[in-house]
C-alpha cells in the first residue's frame, strides 16, 4: 500500500536544503595547530539524502573530519532510522519481525511479544494518555485507516474523491478506546481485548525515531542537522563558527516554496504538523490528516503548529496535539510545560507564539 514521498515532501525537503546551504563557509583543510577556529577549520560540512525510509525525505548534515568519518556515522544514521521504520511500519511484513502491521492484525487474537521500541512508545504514549491528554490517540487506527483510504483513493482519482459516511466513522470511532489495548511489561506484549481496535503512530514514530538517531549522532558526530520530513533534530552548534543552525518554518502556502520564519537553534528539535502534509480535495475543500478525536474529522482549528524542545517524540505527539486544541487551550498547556515552545498558524493567518519561541524565531526577536 501506501510508500510514496508527497511532492509536498520533496518541496520541503528543497527548503531545508536550500537553508542549510545557505551563508555557510566554503570547506577548508584540516590545520595542524588547535585555535577554535583552527580547530573548526579542521572540519567539513557533508550532507546525504534518503527517500526510502520513513515515507519521507530525511536528509542528515554534519560536520566531519573527512569524507568516512561522516560516510561512517551517515550509513550508521540511516540503518537505525531503516530499522525503526520497518518495525514501527503498519502497511508492510517482515519476516521474524513483529511490527506494528504485524500487531494490528494478530493482538486480539492472542499477547504479541514486541521489540523494545514499540513497546516503549506504546508505553509513553500511554503515560500521556493517563495524564489526561488525549488529543493524540494512537488507538484510533480504526478511524484514521478509513481516512486513509478515502483519501489514497481521492488523490488517485480526484474526479471521484469522497467524504467516509458519518455512519461509517461513528462505527469505527466504537474501537478507539486506549483502555483496549492491554501491555504486559514482563513478557513485553501487547493484547487487543476489542478486536476491531488497531493502532496508528504515524503522529509520533519520526519523533521517536529522531531521538534515537540524535542521541547516537552526539556521540558520532561533532555536530549534526537531522531532517525527517516535518521533524528536525539539531545537534551542537555548526563547525563553521555560525552559532545556531536554521531551521525554516514552512510557510503554509506550499506553492510559495518559502518559509514563514527561521528559527536559529541548536541542541534543540523542531516539529512541525500541518494540514498542507498530506491531504485531498472534496467539492473544493481540504480535507487533512489530523484528524479530531471528538468529531473524527479533520481538524480545522489550525493550519500549522511548530514545537521546539529538546525531545522529538515529545515535539511530535504535542504538534499533533496542539493542531487539535484550540489556541487558549494549546497556550495554556505549552506554558505549563517548561522547556515547550509553540509557533501557531490560524486559518485567518494569524501567527501566534510562546514568549520563549519569540527568543528563537528571526522574525519575532527583539532587536538588539
Ligand atoms: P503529525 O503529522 O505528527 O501531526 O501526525 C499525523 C499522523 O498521525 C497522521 O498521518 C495519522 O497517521 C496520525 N493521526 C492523525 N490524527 C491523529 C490523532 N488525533 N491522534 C493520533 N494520531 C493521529
Ligand atoms: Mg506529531
Amino acid at each position: 500500500m501506501k510508500r510514496h514521498i508527497t511532492q509536498n515532501a520533496v518541496v520541503s525537503m528543497l527548503l531545508v536544503l536550500s537553508l542549510l546551504f545557505s551563508g555557510c563557509t566554503a570547506p577548508s583543510s584540516p590545520a595542524p595547530s588547535a585555535t577554535p577556529q583552527q580547530e573548526e577549520a579542521a572540519y567539513q560540512k557533508y550532507s546525504r539524502t534518503n527517500l526510502s525510509v520513513f515515507d519521507t525525505v530525511i536528509t542528515l548534515t554534519g560536520f566531519s573530519q573527512s569524507q568516512e568519518d561522516f560516510d561512517r556515522a551517515a550509513d550508521r544514521t540511516f540503518a537505525l532510522l531503516s530499522e525503526y521504520d520497518h518495525i514501527f511500519d503498519g502497511y508492510n511484513e517482515y519476516e521474524g519481525l513483529h511490527n506494528l502491521y504485524y500487531v494490528n492484525r494478530h493482538a486480539a487474537e492472542a499477547p504479541v511479544v514486541v521489540p523494545e521500541a514499540l513497546y516503549d512508545l506504546i508505553v509513553w504514549c500511554k503515560e500521556k494518555w493517563d495524564a489526561g491528554l488525549r488529543e493524540t490517540n494512537i488507538a484510533m487506527g480504526a478511524v484514521l485507516s478509513i481516512w486513509h483510504e478515502y483519501r489514497a483513493a481521492g488523490m488517485a482519482n480526484p474526479d471521484a474523491a469522497k467524504l467516509p459516511s458519518e455512519a461509517e466513522l461513528r462505527a469505527a470511532g466504537e474501537h478507539i478506546d486506549f483502555n483496549s489495548i492491554q501491555l504486559d511489561p514482563e513478557t513485553r506484549s501487547i493484547f487487543f481485548s476489542d478486536p476491531a481496535m488497531t493502532l496508528d503512530i504515524g503522529a509520533v514514530a519520526k519523533g521517536y525515531a529522531a531521538d534515537k538517531a540524535a542521541e547516537y549522532l552526539y556521540q558520532a558526530m561533532p555536530s549534526f542537522l537531522l531532517s525527517l520530513g516535518g521533524n528536525v533534530y539539531a545537534g551542537n552548534a555548526p563547525k563553521d563558527g555560525r552559532e545556531n543552525w536554521a531551521v525554516g518554518v514552512q510557510n503554509p502556502d506550499i506553492a510559495q516554496n518559502s518559509t514563514i520564519d527561521i528559527l536559529d537553534v541548536h541542541d534543540k528539535t523542531v516539529v512541525t504538523s500541518g494540514d498542507y502534509w498530506r491531504y485531498y480535495t472534496v467539492d473544493g475543500q481540504r480535507y487533512h490528516h489530523i484528524i479530531d478525536p471528538e468529531t473524527l474529522m479533520p481538524s480545522r482549528k489550525m493550519v500549522s503548529v511548530t514545537i521546539l524542545c529538546e525531545e522529538s517524540c515529545l515535539a511530535d505527539f504535542l504538534s499533533t496535539t496542539l493542531f487539535v486544541l484550540t489556541y487558549e487551550e494549546g497556550r495554556a498547556l505549552a506554558d505549563s510545560m517548561p522547556g515547550v515552545e509553540v509557533m501557531w498558524i490560524l486559518p485567518d493567518g494569524t501567527i501566534e507564539a510562546t514568549e520563549g519561541m519569540k527568543q528563537y524565531a528571526r522574525s519575532m526577536k527583539n532587536p538588539s
